[in-house]
C-alpha cells in the first residue's frame, strides 16, 4: 500500500486533533507511568466509565513506587468494576518492576513490562516517551481499512502489521497528538457501532472508501464465533448481619476475585428463600445467565468467608457481574 496517501492525512489530522481533543484526566500532568495506567485502564473499557476511576487509582497511587508498595487488595479494590482484572494485577507487577528499575526508554523495555503488548507499548512510547512506535487498536484498524478502502482481514497478524509498517514509515515528529489524533478519529468521527460522521472527518476529501460511498463495507472481519452460555445459580447468604463469599479459582475468567457463593450447572439448597432475580452478564466469549437467591442460614457455613455489608463495600472487590445482587445486601 502506498505511503502517499497517509502522509497527505497527517497534517489534516492533526489541525482537527488540536481543535477537536477531548478534555481527558489522563492528558492533564502525563508522565510515562501515568500513560501506562490510563492505556491499562483503557483497553476493553469505554472512556466514560475510565474517567472518574483513573482520577480515584492516581489520587491513590500517584506514582509507581506507590503503586508497587499497595498490596493486591487494594489494588483490585480500586479496580473494581472496571472489569478484566489481570490488567490491574500485570499493572501492579509493573509497578514492581518501574519501582526498582525506572521507567523504560525503549519499546522493548516497555514491551517487556507485565501485560504490556504491542499496542499499549506503543501508545506509550508514542505519547510519553515520544518515540515514533504505532499503536495499532481496533480503532486504526477501521480508519486505515476505510481510508485505503481495503479489504484485508483486520483480524489477520498480517493486517496489523502491515498498518504498523505504513504508520512508522509516515510519523510525524509530534508522535503523542499523532496517537491519540488517530484513536479519536476513530472515537468521535470513524466511530465502531454506527454509521461514520464523514462530513465532519478531516479525511473526507482523501477517504477512499467514502468517495466510493462504501464507508460501511469497512473493515473486513472473520465471523464472530458465538459466546458460550453458562446457567448458573448465585446465593446471597445471610447470617446475623453478615453475608458469604469465597474466592474464584486462581485461574481463568475473573481469577481469584471475591464472589458471592456461584454454582455452575446443579446448585445446592441452603435454608429459607427469601427473594429470587434473573440476571445477565457478557463477557467477550462467555455469558453468565444467572439465578440470584436470597438466603437466610442458620449459622455461618464453611469454607465461605463471612463480612459485613460495610466490609463488603470498603475492602472487598466484587465484579460488576454480582451488582444486581448487591441490593441485597444491606
Ligand atoms: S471519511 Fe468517513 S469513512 Fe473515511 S475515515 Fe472519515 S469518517 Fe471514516
Amino acid at each position: 500500500m502506498e505511503e502517499e496517501l497517509l502522509r497527505g492525512a497527517v497534517g489534516p489530522l492533526l489541525a482537527w486533533f488540536c481543535t477537536h481533543r477531548r478534555d481527558l484526566p489522563w492528558r492533564h500532568d502525563r508522565t510515562p507511568y501515568t500513560a501506562l495506567v490510563a492505556e491499562l485502564m483503557l483497553q476493553q473499557t469505554r472512556v466514560e466509565a475510565v474517567r472518574e476511576r483513573y482520577v480515584q487509582f492516581l489520587r491513590a497511587f500517584p506514582t509507581a513506587e506507590a503503586l508497587a508498595a499497595a498490596s493486591e487488595e487494594e489494588v483490585l479494590k480500586l479496580w473494581e468494576g472496571l472489569g478484566y482484572y489481570s490488567r490491574a494485577r500485570n499493572l501492579h507487577r509493573a509497578a514492581k518492576v518501574i519501582a526498582q528499575n525506572g521507567f523504560p526508554s525503549t519499546f522493548e523495555g516497555v514491551r517487556a513490562l507485565p501485560g504490556v503488548g504491542d499496542y499499549t507499548a506503543g501508545a506509550v512510547c508514542s505519547i510519553a516517551l515520544g518515540l515514533p512506535e504505532p499503536a495499532v487498536d481496533g480503532n486504526v484498524l477501521r480508519i486505515l481499512s476505510r481510508l485505503y478502502a481495503d479489504a484485508s482481514n483486520v483480524d489477520e497478524g498480517a493486517t496489523k502489521a502491515k498498518y504498523a509498517a505504513l504508520l512508522r514509515a509516515v510519523y510525524p515528529p509530534e508522535t503523542s497528538d499523532f496517537c491519540e489524533a488517530l484513536m479519536e478519529l476513530g472515537a468521535l468521527v470513524c466511530v465502531p457501532n454506527g454509521a461514520p460522521t464523514c462530513e465532519e472527518c478531516p479525511w473526507r476529501t482523501l477517504c477512499r472508501a467514502h468517495l466510493a460511498g462504501r464507508e460501511e463495507a469497512f473493515p473486513v472481519r472473520s465471523e464472530k464465533r458465538a459466546r458460550r452460555i453458562v446457567n448458573a445459580t448465585v446465593y446471597v447468604l445471610q447470617c446475623g448481619g453478615k453475608y458469604a463469599l469465597e474466592k474464584r479459582p486462581a485461574r481463568g475468567l475473573l481469577a481469584g476475585l471475591w464472589q458471592f457463593p456461584f454454582f455452575e450447572g446443579d446448585a445446592p439448597g441452603f435454608g429459607q428463600l427469601l427473594a429470587e432475580k434473573r440476571a445477565k452478564h457478557v463477557f467477550t466469549h462467555v455469558e453468565w445467565h444467572m439465578t440470584g437467591k436470597r438466603v437466610d442460614v442458620a449459622e455461618e457455613i464453611a469454607p465461605y468467608t463471612w463480612v459485613t455489608a460495610q466490609q463488603l463495600r470498603e475492602k472487598y472487590a466484587l465484579p460488576s457481574a454480582f451488582r444486581p445482587f448487591l441490593e441485597w445486601v444491606k
